[in-house]
């Protein structure tokens, strides 16, 4: 780490860049870049180039329990992007329902269970807030 290059800031927020250290599938040590404001991360030879990223980190859906309604167990996640439900519907064998309420409102699906249901609200968010990211940050690939 040592003869690593002074860190820049993060191109996201500003804020301030650390070393850190995960593990590959594998078991190897895998050093990256974090982010210590935002959680962006990166490899450590891609950090200070900045145009070439392109893979930022999605702050997760925080779900909290819905309020005012029959049914126990809703819940929410409020975003910028609109809001999502998730709820088991009796009329769908207590099929855990996914919506969003956005601009537009619609069914996302229908799940199982309740992580495959949050999983799939989670991977609708991700992917707008990606393409938003890309169109404000003129990212390049
Ligand atoms: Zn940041």
């Amino acid at each position: 780490m040592t003869n690593a290059p002074e860190l820049k800031p993060c191109p996201f927020c500003g804020g301030e860049a650390d070393h850190s250290m995960g593990e590959r599938g594998d078991g190897t040590p895998w050093p990256y870049i974090e982010c210590v404001d935002c959680g962006a991360s990166t490899e450590p030879d891609v950090w200070n180039r900045r145009a070439d990223l392109c893979q930022p980190k999605v702050k997760p859906l925080v779900w909290v329990e819905a309020t005012g309604r029959d049914n126990p167990a809703m819940i929410e996640a409020k975003t910028a992007a609109g809001k999502y439900e998730i709820l088991q519907d009796p009329t769908s064998g207590w099929l855990f329902d996914v919506w969003f309420y956005g601009e537009t409102e619609f069914h996302i699906g229908s799940f199982a269970d309740d992580e495959a249901a949050k999983a799939a609200a989670e991977a609708h968010y991700t992917a707008w807030a990606l393409d938003l990211h890309k169109q404000l940050f003129e990212v390049t690939e």
